[in-house]
């Protein structure tokens, strides 16, 4: 029988109307959730993620300042931005869009937002505290795979999870995130990378496989349990001359082979791609409320 699929879609339009009703509320009290995105440079892909942020932003009721800098701004003019916006009490939340050009630091720029500001969840301070288990803003990506488990019914608790990569924003935060002792958490969790020696003998045995390795068909379906969810984070383009432009993104997953083994699975696109910008409104309006005290 084939997977029940994974709506990304779906669940992301029901976060984003709760966080609708949360900010027409915080309105009401005089508070408007602000985001500061500043763009370096004229990257395609890096211009439309940005326009896609600031639209679901307004969607929402978020205010967003939009600063699209030219793509010779010194490392020092970027800082001095952050700097202005990290005063700012209109800004609650900062986001500077990675690749940075060359000539700048990234980690040097990331370092110097405000923690409390820090709505990627990037800063080291807030890795750290989430590692410990303290509340904090939690990476997007990795928080929309938990809340797609926890929203389809995915039980984690004592589930064996085996996640397939160990990147600073994806493979590792998820991992820390599941084994954490919390509800939608509490996992038992295996983390793979390219020196797994047989990357198959540990995703049989996972209940849940998540795969974020940046390659597609890292998983194919003898590699998946009978009855395994499986939730692809891929997003890679392959050549498709049937399309008008060329190319057609698929996932990490061998999509239609594993859909008959596993029990739940999510589609690329239209799975966790939807979830990244959503877990970004929602930190930025949870950034407003602690911001104001409220609950
Ligand atoms: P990354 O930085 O390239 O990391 C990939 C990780 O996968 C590395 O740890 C690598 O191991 C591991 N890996 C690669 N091939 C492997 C294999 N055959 N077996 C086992 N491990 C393997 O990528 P990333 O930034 O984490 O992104 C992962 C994927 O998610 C990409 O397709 C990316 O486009 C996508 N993504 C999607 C979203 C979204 O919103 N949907 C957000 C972020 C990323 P080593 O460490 O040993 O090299």
């Amino acid at each position: 029988m084939s997977a029940e699929i994974i709506d990304g879609k779906q669940i992301a339009a029901d976060i984003r109307e709760e966080l609708k009703t949360e900010v027409a509320a915080l309105k009401e009290r005089g508070i408007v959730p602000g985001l500061g995105v500043i763009l370096v440079g004229e990257d395609p892909a890096s211009k439309s993620y940005v326009s896609a942020k600031e639209k679901a932003c307004e969607a929402i009721g978020i205010f967003s300042d939009d600063n699209r800098l030219p793509a010779d701004t010194t490392q020092g003019q970027l800082l001095e931005r952050v700097e202005q916006m990290n005063k700012d009490p209109k800004i609650n939340g900062i986001l500077v869009q990675l690749p940075l050009p060359k000539h700048i630091d990234e980690a040097a720029v990331l370092m110097a937002i405000d923690p409390d500001k820090d709505v990627d969840g990037f800063h080291p301070m807030n890795v750290g505290k989430m590692m410990v288990g303290e509340d904090t803003f939690l990476p997007c990506t990795p928080h929309g795979v938990l809340q797609m488990l926890m929203r389809s019914g995915v039980e984690t608790s004592g589930a064996h999870v085996v996640v397939v990569g160990r990147s600073n924003i994806v493979g590792k935060p998820v991992a820390n995130m599941l084994l954490q002792k919390k509800e939608g958490a509490n996992a038992t969790v295996t983390l793979c990378h390219t020196r797994t020696k047989d990357l198959s003998v540990h995703t049989k045995q996972a209940d849940i496989i998540i795969a974020a390795s940046g390659w597609p068909n890292t998983v194919t379906a003898d590699m998946v349990k009978a009855g395994a969810v499986v939730i692809d984070v891929g997003v890679n383009r392959v050549e498709d001359p049937s399309r008008e432009r060329g190319y057609r993104l698929v996932g990490d997953v061998d999509f239609d082979a594993v859909k008959e083994v596993a029990s739940k699975i999510t589609p690329v696109p239209g799975g966790v791609g939807p979830m990244t910008i959503t877990m970004l409104l929602f930190n930025t309006v949870d950034s407003a409320k602690r911001a104001n005290g409220v609950d």
